[in-house]
């Protein structure tokens, strides 16, 4: 597996490209910077097959239309969190709300997998930062892309709409599970292991 993350916006959201198979190639959490999206496609020969929004908040989704550049490829993201995601709550002004992808796919849902150009994720909903939060977790390369979930350090704030603590640290004790060495992509910031958090994040 092949990945590369990119540090997009101004809010310094981590975008991941994974791919496989290069004419199957996985983008999560377009937040910003979409030429910069496409730019790492192109240099790297990809062709773009599946999106997957980690949340919806607009920082982690707001480049998901312009890196799609009109094609029908299939965009998942957790059902409860679809309601938030196009709404104008979800924007900061002036700009607008992202506008719902024609093959937005709401079909999965925990413990479902996510298999697509030979690369294969389990779906682990993760709800408490947003309502329908869900981490990437890829079994095989031990690789957890954990989104506003889990942070080094630290974890996804709950005050925002959706968000709830005890909601947040049960989903945690989901990600609690993983073995030591699972390397975990943050929503933003440095990566981490779950090891390492375990021994000083105090929240796990
Ligand atoms: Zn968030
Ligand atoms: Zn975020």
């Amino acid at each position: 597996m092949n990945v590369k993350v990119l540090v997009v916006g101004p809010y310094e959201v981590n975008c991941t490209v994974l791919w496989n198979d290069p004419e199957k190639a996985w983008v999560v959490d377009p937040g910003y910077d979409a030429e910069e999206i496409l730019s790492v496609l192109k240099e790297n020969g990809l062709t773009l097959g599946m999106v997957v929004l980690t949340h919806s908040h607009f920082d982690h989704i707001s480049s998901v239309n312009k890196i799609l550049e009109g094609k029908k490829i299939p965009v998942y993201m957790h059902r409860a969190d679809e309601q938030f995601a196009f709404s104008p709550m979800n924007a900061m002004p002036p700009y607008s709300p992202t506008e719902k992808p024609e093959l937005m796919k709401f079909d999965k849902d925990d413990g479902d997998v996510l298999e697509f150009g030979g690369l294969k994720a389990e779906l682990i909903a993760t709800p408490g930062h947003t309502l329908g939060g869900w981490c990437l977790y890829f079994k095989n390369e031990n690789l957890l892309i954990a989104g506003d979930t889990l942070f080094a350090g630290s974890v996804g704030r709950t005050d925002l709409p959706g968000g709830d603590w005890d909601t947040l640290t049960a989903s945690l004790l989901k990600l609690k599970v993983l073995s030591d060495d699972t390397r975990v992509i943050c929503g933003h910031g440095p990566g981490t292991t779950i090891g390492i958090e375990k021994k000083n994040n105090p929240y796990l």
